[in-house]
């Protein structure tokens, strides 16, 4: 059997490292010369860190992954600390570490494991095919290829997922920007240790330690799309958003650099299904787009390439039966991560500002348990739990 894998991000090089595992041959195209992945960072969960462990990077990952312990939110006028706790019961409870890691690294990791040169990349594929017989992906530049199946993993603007749905979605606005860069890592902003959030005024400022002394960084401002702000008015945009905020904060805009630093206008797409036609399947974002309110858009999509390499490999001879068994095994678990993040998106960007201002009196008395309870229901929910 023959897997063209349209993609080379996370979901896409997860699904062919989990096709070779089982010795299933893959082709990958990726659109782009040279990947820039969108975010600095990313926070892998112990369910993705499960996934990645299981594709045979458990070290690699050790070695790019922040040593983050404790979790802390503080106000964001004075700084003081509304509640700070250990990540200690969430890593025994669900049997793994989370690891920050930059994005950059994460992808030369995970080209290394599944080999770089045999990804063929600048090669952007416009439009698929189907028979009976097998699949077919055309290129921008006039070639093509032919396999017996083909992953859809070109991401949240997907030209493949149309051919699945038969049917375009749109893309919804979550209502709010998020800048996000890296900085060294300096005990005045937050400890290095510790994934620290200032909340206040529906905004939220939060760093997270990934290797090399350095903090992942982002700040989310609630604003109308498509405002005409770029790397030139960066550090002005955040001065003034941010104006009174604690001076932790303040040191953080003083040090960051703008030639480095994304501005996002964060959006997601409604629960959609199916996830597979025929002999083609949507996986990673091209399958789910959601907001980063919990991290899980990147561990989600490495869940699936495990999901999809074991149906295939318990499916030998009927390839689209596989495929079947993999939506059926995913369209629940992704539609509940997509609106979790939603719900989540809304309380911290105070859609409305009552509920946003209950959740930073709640954080006054918070142990550390009901957030990691939350946090842990959602990373047993997936496929290695
Ligand atoms: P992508 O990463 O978008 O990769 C798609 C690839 O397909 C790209 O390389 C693209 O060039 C290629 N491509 C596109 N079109 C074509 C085409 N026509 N032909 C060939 N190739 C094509 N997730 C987490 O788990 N944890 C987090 O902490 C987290 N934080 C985030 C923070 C932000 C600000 C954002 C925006 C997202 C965050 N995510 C996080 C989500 C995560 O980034 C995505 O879910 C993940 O990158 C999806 O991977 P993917 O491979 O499906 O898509």
């Amino acid at each position: 059997m023959k897997v063209i894998v349209i993609g080379g991000g996370i979901g896409g090089l997860c699904s062919a490292i989990a096709l070779k595992r089982y010795g299933i041959e893959t082709e990958v195209y990726e659109a782009v010369k040279e990947i820039k992945p969108v975010g600095a960072a990313i926070s892998i969960w112990p369910n993705g860190v499960k996934c990645l462990n299981l594709l045979g990077m458990k070290e690699p990952l050790r070695a790019l992954g922040g040593n983050m312990r404790t979790m802390a939110y503080q106000d964001f006028r004075r700084g003081e600390v509304l509640t700070r706790f250990s990540l200690d019961p969430l890593v025994a409870q669900s049997g793994e570490r989370p690891y920050p890691v930059a994005r950059a690294e994460l992808q030369v990791m995970l080209l290394n494991h599944y080999g770089r040169e045999k990804v063929q990349f600048g090669r952007r594929v416009t439009q698929v095919e189907q028979d009976s017989q097998g699949v077919i992906a055309r290129f921008e530049d006039g070639s093509e290829a032919r396999g017996d199946l083909l992953i859809a993993c070109d991401g949240t603007h997907s030209v493949v997922r149309s051919s699945v749905l038969e049917r375009p979605v749109e893309r919804r606005y979550a209502g709010y920007v998020n800048w996000n860069g890296l900085v060294e890592c300096d005990e005045a902003i937050a400890p290095a240790d510790q994934w620290t959030t200032f909340v206040g005024e529906g905004k939220r400022v939060s760093l997270m330690p990934v290797a090399g002394n350095r903090f992942y960084f982002f700040f989310d401002v609630p604003l109308p799309a498509g405002l005409a702000e770029d790397r030139t008015s960066l550090r002005d945009d955040l001065s003034r958003y941010f104006s009174g905020w604690a001076q932790p904060v303040q040191t953080l805009i003083e040090r960051i650099d703008p030639q480095t630093t994304n501005r996002i206008e964060i959006h997601d797409i409604d629960p959609f299904s199916p996830l597979v036609k025929g002999r083609i399947a949507l996986l990673g974002d091209a399958a789910h787009s959601t907001t980063p309110d919990i991290g899980q858009g990147g561990c989600a999509a490495m869940e699936d390439a495990v999901v999809l390499a074991d149906a295939l490999q318990s499916h030998p001879l009927d390839a689209e039966a596989a495929l079947r068994h993999y939506q059926q095994q995913r369209v629940d678990r992704v539609k509940d991560l997509v609106l979790k993040a939603r719900k989540r998106c809304d309380v911290t960007h105070g859609k409305e500002m009552a509920v946003t201002q209950q959740w930073y009196e709640e954080l006054k008395t918070e142990t550390g348990e009901r957030i990691m309870n939350g946090m842990c229901e959602t990373i047993q929910g997936g496929p290695l739990a």
